[in-house]
């Protein structure tokens, strides 16, 4: 026989038991591996480590996975990340090394005022926005950290190859032989999709190692002031890869911050050219791109 008392608590865990259910529902996320990915790659993107991608999904091993294969997605680490200020730091810079809003740090550390950081404070970092921004691989960010961005950057002009695959030096080859273009590789950066370059992997021309002006837009005066970035694919046939559009987004908002390149001046290459040209291809997403780095 039940007291009213241990029912009570019963139905107590029974409720408590019933919303946990409810709230991994929720939370459940998978993904679809396509063509050149891998499991660490993946596993960044979602902002949790391949080892628990690969206890989650039970894989044998950590390169044993195929194209179609739909993974979990571990939960990610909702416990914020401490972090201690060092000399020189900027709360918009700590927040954008760790993909979240300079807002978020400062709510959650009831910030009263954001820019008297002082050197040794603690600052809680929330862990969960991981997940949700897009930051870019810790060796990346560090090579274009150590770049000194000329001023007068005020565009960001969005090309896809047109090819089925490409890589960073064809590519380069190609605008330096074929093309007679003394700088080479016309675009400051490229971003693989998994034939000739790891698919969302983010390569730095040498223009934008030597801060020169581009060589991907028709005019000069353009080229002069437009960050050219291309994305390997021909999007007239096909969509980028989830990979290439994450990387593009983290990369651009870099770009973005490192130049203070507003969202109205980012675009396509059919946007700004002066000759009609279909590129970035008709399957570009390009309102949706341009949503997402607003948000
Ligand atoms: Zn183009």
């Amino acid at each position: 026989m039940l007291f009213p008392h241990s029912y009570h608590r019963l139905l107590r865990v029974f409720l408590l038991c019933f919303c946990l259910v409810t709230v991994a529902r929720a939370e459940e996320r998978t993904y679809t591996v396509q063509s050149g990915d891998t499991l660490g790659g993946i596993a960044q993107q979602f902002g949790v480590s391949a080892r628990d991608m690969q206890l989650y999904n039970d894989l044998p091993s950590a390169d044993r996975i195929v194209v179609g294969q739909v993974l979990r997605v571990p939960p990610g680490p909702d416990v914020p990340i401490r972090y201690i200020v060092r000399a020189g730091d900027v709360l918009s810079i700590i927040a954008r090394n760790h993909g979240v809003r300079a807002s978020e740090i400062i709510e959650l550390n009831e910030l009263k005022n954001p820019d008297a950081l002082h050197v040794g404070q603690v600052l809680l970092i929330p862990g969960h926005a991981r997940q949700q921004r897009t930051a870019l691989p810790e060796h990346v960010r560090r090579e274009l950290d150590q770049i000194r961005v000329r001023s007068g950057w005020t565009h960001i002009v969005i090309h896809h190859s047109g090819t089925r695959r490409g890589n960073v030096r064809d590519m380069d080859r190609y605008h330096r032989e074929d093309r007679r273009m003394v700088n080479g590789l016309g675009y400051h950066f490229v971003i693989g999709n998994g034939n000739g370059m790891r698919n969302g992997e983010i390569a730095m021309g040498p223009r934008w190692r030597a801060q020169q002006d581009g060589g991907h837009l028709a005019s000069a005066a353009q080229n002069r002031y437009s960050i050219g970035i291309c994305l390997v694919g021909n999007f007239d046939q096909t969509r980028p890869t989830a990979q290439q559009l994450h990387s593009l987004r983290a990369l651009v908002g870099y770009l973005q911050q490192r130049a203070g390149i507003p969202v109205s001046n980012v675009t396509t290459h059919t946007r700004i050219n002066v000759r009609p040209t279909a590129c970035p291809g008709r399957h570009f997403p390009t309102e949706e791109f341009l949503r997402s780095l607003r948000n």
